[in-house]
């Protein structure tokens, strides 16, 4: 097991924050707009996807070259893109986010733009989407930010070994655990940032536990994680940690 001090890749989290705040203000628009008109109607019946917000953003990768991506927000009925049985959500998903992923689109000139693609649930009718968006708006800002903050590490990331990577589990690839390991760094500092208590569970119980009730994405990955990955989480989360200012007792990292 390597025990280099792991780092996250840094981000322009200002450019993020950004981001989000616009795609929620547009859809926030679009779901007024719709739900006047047909609020039990909903988005959009079907797998494909149906394009609510587009905007470009730019950035350069960690050897520093430049690129240009779009974000693609879209609503949908399929986890995958597929049409399978089990590519469709259930009518009764709860969830507002259901798809995040990055690929290529591809023009007639043979130019390829990298695309960050968020899905929203096309089963949510205007009117719940409209209500979402505004009741609860922060929780909305926060599936989208944490979403944009794991496909814009996958962007800035060189990622090589493709025949190798592919036959691992998704929680299992190298470029994976440093996407997952921002967002969980992400949660657990808007959490400490809003409920600064928190912080003394560090004090009392051991850091993976501490973790699983301050990072949702934590709580939802830890099981599928390899002892390597585990290490490499909970380093780069300490080490944030202690960049911002905050010390643990010795021996707590395990
Ligand atoms: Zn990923």
């Amino acid at each position: 097991m390597s025990r280099k001090n792991p780092r996250p890749i840094p981000l322009d989290m200002a450019q993020m924050e950004g981001v989000t705040q616009e795609i929620v203000d547009r859809l926030t628009e679009a779901a007024q707009a719709n739900a006047n008109l047909w609020p039990k109607q909903h988005i959009h019946d079907s797998p494909s996807m149906e394009v609510l917000f587009r905007r470009a953003i730019f950035g350069t990768n960690v050897k520093g070259e430049p690129f240009k991506a779009q974000i693609i927000v879209f609503a949908t009925t399929s986890y995958t893109g597929g049409v399978a049985l089990n590519d469709i959500i259930p009518l009764s998903t709860p969830d507002f986010l259901i798809r995040a992923f990055i690929g290529h689109e591809a023009f007639d000139d043979g130019r390829q733009i990298p695309i960050i693609g968020l899905g929203i649930n096309g089963y949510w009718t205007w009117g719940k989407l409209l209500k979402y968006l505004t009741k609860r708006r922060e929780e909305a800002v926060a599936g989208i930010h944490s979403e944009i903050i794991h496909e814009m590490t996958h962007l800035r990331d060189v990622i090589k070994d493709q025949e190798k990577w592919k036959k691992k589990k998704w929680a299992h690839r190298d470029h994976e655990i440093r996407a997952i390991m921002q967002q969980i760094i992400h949660q657990v500092r808007q959490k400490i940032k809003r409920q600064p208590h928190s912080m003394t569970l560090f004090n009392r119980y051991d850091f993976a536990h501490v973790l699983r009730q301050l990072s949702p994405k934590y709580r939802k990955v830890y099981a599928d994680l390899t002892p390597e990955g585990t290490y490499i989480i909970l380093s780069g989360v300490h080490q944030a940690l202690v960049e911002d200012g905050h010390s643990f007792e010795r021996g707590k990292l395990k």
